[in-house]
């Protein structure tokens, strides 16, 4: 039998699942960190059925992690709290994908009441970030910086 880690065994980290609140973010619902979190702690893992390439090209949509060949989550159910979690030019939290699982980690200490993000990819970004813009604290920042004063 394949030996799990404890973590694996929870689709969220029981010990943070208190401290993990979905709420208004920068751009639509995101997830937040009520409580500080550690560095490297493991928090959620994106799940959902498996689907096919040829399923994918039906379905379309933006929950879709491809996980490898012809092997794709559709993590569109909102039960896959890990949805919610946005994308960051400068993220706070990174995913594994561990034989085919999609698992999240948090990359640096998270402050109460952050936004946890990860980079959702390049190809993800052009087709869906780029033609509106990208809304993440990082790109709001700049724009603030760069807009001109009303
Ligand atoms: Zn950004």
């Amino acid at each position: 039998m394949m030996k799990k880690t404890k973590a694996e065994d929870n689709k969220i980290n029981e010990a943070l699942k208190d401290h993990l609140k979905v709420k208004r973010g920068v751009d639509g619902l995101g997830l937040f960190a009520e409580q500080p979190i550690k560095k490297g702690e493991y928090l959620i893992e994106y799940w959902g059925p498996l689907l096919t390439d040829e399923e994918v090209e039906k379905k379309g949509g933006q929950y879709l992690f491809e996980v490898k060949k012809n092997v794709t989550i559709d993590g569109t159910h909102r039960a896959n709290t890990a949805r919610y979690i946005n994308h960051s030019c400068r993220p706070n939290c990174e995913v594994s994908i561990k034989k085919g699982r999609v698992l999240v980690y948090t990359k640096k200490a998270i402050k109460a009441g952050e936004e946890l993000g990860y980079d959702y990819g390049k190809d993800f970004w052009n087709e869906y970030i780029k033609p509106k813009g990208c809304r993440c604290i990082k790109c709001k920042e700049v724009g603030t910086l760069i807009a001109p004063k009303q």
